[in-house]
């Protein structure tokens, strides 16, 4: 039963559970949701006001922070003291920001090359984490004042190319601002659920989205299949976007007014005068044919046709981006690379995809038009939106994405699949279970993970394999491994083994649903009904063979160390019965097989006992017993 609650503002009704999905840009910031009564993706706004917040925190004197449109007015009068761009410092060590560091007007530092960045502001240190917080934590509340309700819930995007050190720091910073993180998501993903790619489970699609924001440009090629959303390949320049475009214009105006490099350096008026107006030329030139402007008694002009001539090496250059992207990718089955033709559907995404001459050169590269009907600066926003209802609940069709569709396990002995998480589990999930060594001094453990439903691993999918290695050295059985399977919300399996005693540990990362086909799963469920009879016959003779083996192993190991407790008879007597046992491992009777292990057992049982009194004699000699 869906839950209900009472907008304590309006009277009117809505769910208790509200989900919101949001863009935490490098430039610009905003919340959305699925209307409540539209059932449309919406962005948050205030009456008259633009739903995009700059994503730029301002301290002042005494490190109050103010997040939006008040931080920009900042940004040239007190560079020192208003942070931009802080997504691009997210997760990065001074090391990695090294060559960019010209680009930041505020003080980056580091304790040493490889830790993680600092901004000091004043006396006061901020991580990165820190910065994305005060943004997060004004969208919450300009989320909380519109709708009028608490938000606590949300799904946030990022780059496609994240690492999971730069996703858990965005986990990390809604955290800090009261957001219980639900999902991050890719931003190229949310793009297209935006435009409703991807939700019908049965759409198989190749999409391009080109995503050029104000300092970034981002070419991501997705793979939909089964409502799962891949990401082929991503390419890009960060330090490439509609900033670079206003820049292109500022230079062009200060040819013409005969302005130099060192009017500007010396005047932050002068600089951030011809910037805020060069964004706003490229703005207008985006639906009309020229601009001017009188300003500090300039005329300030430009015309499209100009403008179209300044940005044309840069629009080049994301094209280029766009051809090696497609060429890095792979067929996910036959040996060849991807070609433009194969490209189903193309999103733009961000602000500068607004100039026309982008989404021309876009669509004559991929030689079809582009989608360009969502408003690209919302268009992330909105997507998030889409999957945070999803994850609300209230989009059950598409539930899907959150369980697995096919079991996982490992191989243990015998070839058989031990199943670690059945199919079926809601991820994500977490599952460990532990296992031991097979003989005595053993070393490696070979850790095979295979994927689907039936008893011998032969049958199924195999995912991947490693080995734990440096196990230290110990008598069968006594190692303690414990494997764990962790699925990740983003569908991603993490296999860790772990020797408990010695603390050594592997690890591995495999996409458990790459390539995987619907009919794919559809057939291999199939198999394992259809095939259900013989598999349990193999099981119980591999589980009988399994532990035939073991009673053979343990015999040998115990007369080897106990021969003088044995006469010659006895000797050769129990060869003769190990012998039948392995004789009765080849052949396909389990039932053979239990009578000889358990004739052995009957047989060697007087001599344990014979060996046990010896070994507790043993232990009393040399012990003084005090009567
Ligand atoms: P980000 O993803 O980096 O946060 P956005 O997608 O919000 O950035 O894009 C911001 C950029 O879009 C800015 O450079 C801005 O000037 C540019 N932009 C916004 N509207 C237009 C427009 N109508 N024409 C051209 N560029 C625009
Ligand atoms: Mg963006």
């Amino acid at each position: 039963m869906a839950k209900i609650g009472i907008n304590i503002a309006t009277g009117s009704l809505q769910q208790a559970e509200m989900i919101v999905g949001i863009d935490l840009g490098t430039t610009n910031s905003l919340v959305a949701i699925i209307h409540p009564e539209s059932r449309q993706p919406t962005a948050l706004k205030e009456h008259n006001a633009s739903s995009l917040v700059p994503s730029i925190v301002h301290f002042d004197p005494y490190g109050n922070p103010v997040v939006g449109e008040e931080a920009k007015k900042f940004l040239e009068t007190d560079p020192q003291n208003t942070i931009f761009s802080a997504k691009r410092l997210m997760g990065k060590s001074y090391h990695d920001l090294k060559e960019n560091a010209g680009f930041f007007t505020y003080k980056v530092i580091d304790d040493d090359t490889d830790s993680l960045v600092k901004v000091q502001v004043g006396d006061r240190f901020y991580t990165p984490i820190d910065l994305s917080s005060f943004i997060l934590k004004e969208l919450k509340q300009r989320a909380e004042h519109i709708l009028k309700t608490p938000v606590t819930k949300a799904v946030i995007t990022v780059p496609a190319y994240f690492n999971d050190a730069q996703r858990q720091a965005t986990r990390d910073a809604g955290k800090l601002a009261g957001l219980d993180v639900l999902r991050i998501i890719n931003e190229p993903t949310a793009a297209s659920l935006a435009y409703g790619l991807g939700l019908r489970k049965d759409e198989e699609k190749t999409i391009a989205v080109y995503d050029l924001g104000g300092g970034t440009f981002d070419i991501s090629i997705l793979k939909i299949s089964n409502g799962i959303f891949e990401v082929l390949s991503t390419n890009g320049n960060t330090y490439l976007g509609g900033d670079d475009l206003d820049r292109a214009i500022v230079q062009y105006w200060m040819g013409q007014a005969g302005i130099t490099e060192d009017d500007l350096q010396g005047s932050k008026e002068l600089s951030q005068g011809l910037r805020l107006r060069a964004e706003e030329a490229k703005k207008i030139l985006s639906t009309e044919d020229t601009f001017s402007v009188e300003w500090n008694n300039e005329t300030l002009a430009i015309t499209k046709e100009k403008f179209e001539e300044l940005i044309k090496p840069l629009i080049d250059q994301t094209i280029q981006s766009c051809d090696q992207t497609i060429q890095s990718c792979m067929h996910a089955l036959a040996d060849s690379t991807l070609t433009v033709k194969e490209i189903d559907t193309i999103v733009m995404v961000g602000g500068s995809t607004r100039v026309p001459a982008v989404k021309q050169a876009v669509s004559a590269f991929f030689g079809k038009p582009v989608n360009d009907s969502v408003n690209p600066d919302e268009v992330v926003a909105l997507g998030a939106a889409v999957q945070a209802d999803i994850l609300a609940g209230n989009n059950k069709d598409f539930l899907l994405l959150d369980i697995t569709p096919l079991s996982l396990g490992i191989e243990t002995m015998g070839g058989l699949m031990d199943v670690l998480i059945p199919r079926n589990a809601r991820i994500p999930t977490r599952v460990g279970r532990q296992y031991t060594t097979k003989v005595d001094g053993q070393q490696d453990m070979r850790i095979s993970v295979y994927q689907g439903e039936r008893d011998l691993v032969k049958d199924n999918r195999k995912l991947a394999q490693f080995s734990l290695k440096g196990i230290p050295g110990m008598p069968a059985g006594l190692a303690k491994v414990e494997v764990s399977f962790l699925i990740n919300a983003d569908g991603i399996l993490v296999v860790r083994a772990k020797e408990l005693r010695s603390g050594v540990e592997q690890s591995i990362e495999v996409k458990p649903q790459y390539g995987l086909t619907d009919e794919e799963v559809e057939k291999m469920l199939m198999d394992s009904i259809t095939h259900a009879k013989e598999d349990m016959q193999v099981r119980v003779l591999v589980e009988a063979r399994t532990e035939g083996e073991q009673i053979l192993a343990a015999t040998e190991k115990f007369i080897a160390k106990n021969t003088t407790l044995l006469n010659r008879e006895e000797l050769v007597a129990t060869a003769g019965i190990m012998q039948a046992l392995q004789l009765a491992l080849t052949m396909e009777d389990k039932n053979l097989i239990y009578s000889k292990i358990d004739e052995l057992n009957a047989f060697t049982r007087p001599f344990a006992e014979k060996a046990m009194d010896a070994a507790v004699s043993g232990a009393l000699k040399g012990k003084t017993i005090i009567a």
